[in-house]
């Protein structure tokens, strides 16, 4: 009998009771906008951005609509003005350069090693050929490059960097809050995220200006006084009347849903990392495939589980993605020349200038991807891995 996965790739876990309980006692008194609160309340989302600047050890945060939208306002509020140029990573996920051509930038794609993280060579070509002074690095899939050896270029080059933590919310890099070492962090609330509210995200800064900045623009009317992780009242001053609201905040019903989340999320990490070894466990040493190795110096957060076949031609991954399908195991091929689902890549967003990106693309076309809810058991992981492994040598023989 051939073994068989009947777990969902999509299912995330239920919200916990918590939070479901502090949800409805928002959806009971009706106070759902964050800046509507009876005498003597602190919103929920004004807790949240208290409670996020406390986590990532950041002066400023602010609770907004969603990751794209955390990062379409950073860059507006870090100063970026029409047409400049945005470096970016050109493995990453659609909403990266679509915040950049929504904030009015331009996106010039960064390739990629083979361990996913941004190639520091290409960087620095790429700096000197576009004299950029902007750089979204997202940290694609919980990779993390070596961000000391990052930083020392950007800064030399007086580059501001944002980072895009979209996968990185609870990680590191050498002890360093993944988001803290950008003038801004960017995180996602998303459902595949590692707290879910459905849609939502943060914003964190020292930054006391970009913080006043990207207040008035998520839509604060003239509120900010409430805030208890915000800029101080005189930040305001000069700018209030001069930026726009671009509303884009985050609600009490969303905050309310992800404190309690916010509150374990170094449990989750714990039980992510857990199915990650597992499955790395389970794949390690199988001939053709090439696992992702991972830095001493990072400590991930994995809700996603990548790993390339750098012999196998086109036709060899389309059978594999077809024949682990069929036993009930997704895996996401970044190579496909049309995306599908999420696998959109820099050839897709048509919406920029065409780039030439021989190195990523080589690694696209052997890269496999599947996310890794924690609704699977550690028992799931080695059927997953197991299912994986067969299909490989199957199709080698075949
Ligand atoms: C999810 C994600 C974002 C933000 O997405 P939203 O859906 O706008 O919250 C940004 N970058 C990456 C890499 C992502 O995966």
């Amino acid at each position: 009998m051939v073994l068989k996965f009947t777990g969902s790739f999509t299912q995330q876990e239920a919200i916990p009771e918590k939070a479901i309980d502090a949800a409805i006692a928002v959806m009971r008194h009706g106070r759902l906008h964050r800046y509507n609160v009876a005498p003597g309340e602190t919103s929920e989302t004004v807790l949240l951005e208290q409670e996020f600047a406390n986590l990532t050890g950041a002066r400023y945060c602010l609770a907004v609509a969603s990751g794209g939208y955390a990062l379409t306002a950073a860059l507006r509020a870090s100063g970026l003005k029409q047409n400049d140029i945005v470096l970016t990573n050109a493995f990453t996920l659609a909403p990266v350069p679509g915040a950049i051509q929504g904030a009015g930038g331009c996106p010039v794609f960064v390739e990629i090693t083979k361990d996913l993280v941004l190639d520091l060579d290409d960087l620095k070509a790429k700096i000197e050929s576009t004299n950029a002074k902007f750089l979204m690095l997202s940290h694609m899939r919980g990779h993390i490059v070596d961000m000391e050896a990052l930083l020392k270029i950007t800064d030399e080059a007086g580059i501001k960097v944002i980072e895009d933590c979209a996968h990185t919310m609870g990680a590191n890099w050498n002890g360093i809050t993944s988001g803290r070492s950008g003038i801004v962090g960017c995180y996602s609330t998303q459902t595949f995220k590692h707290i879910n509210s459905g849609e939502g995200g943060f914003l964190i800064t020292d930054d006391v200006e970009i913080m006043a900045k990207a207040t008035m623009l998520s839509g604060s009317y003239m509120l900010y006084e409430s805030h208890l992780a915000g800029a101080p009242i005189e930040a305001f001053e000069n700018i209030r009347l001069d930026t726009p609201n671009c509303s884009g905040r985050m609600d009490n019903l969303r905050a309310a849903i992800l404190r309690p989340q916010l509150e374990n999320l170094s449990i989750q990490a714990n039980r992510w990392n857990k199915r990650y070894r597992k499955l790395e466990n389970g794949l390690n040493q199988v001939e053709d495939i090439r696992l992702i190795s991972r830095p001493k110096k990072e400590y991930f957060v994995a809700s996603s589980f990548q790993f390339c076949l750098p012999d196998f031609n086109e036709k060899q991954i389309k059978s594999l993605v077809l024949a682990c399908e069929i036993r009930g195991v997704q895996l996401k091929w970044f190579g496909a020349s049309s995306p599908v689902g999420f696998t959109s890549r820099h050839d897709s967003w048509r919406y920029v200038d065409k780039q030439t990106l021989p190195k990523t693309d080589a690694i696209l076309s052997v890269l496999l991807d599947m996310r890794i809810p924690l609704t699977f058991s550690m028992q799931d992981c080695d059927i997953i891995s197991e299912i994986i492994k067969e299909e490989v040598k199957n199709i080698k023989l075949n």
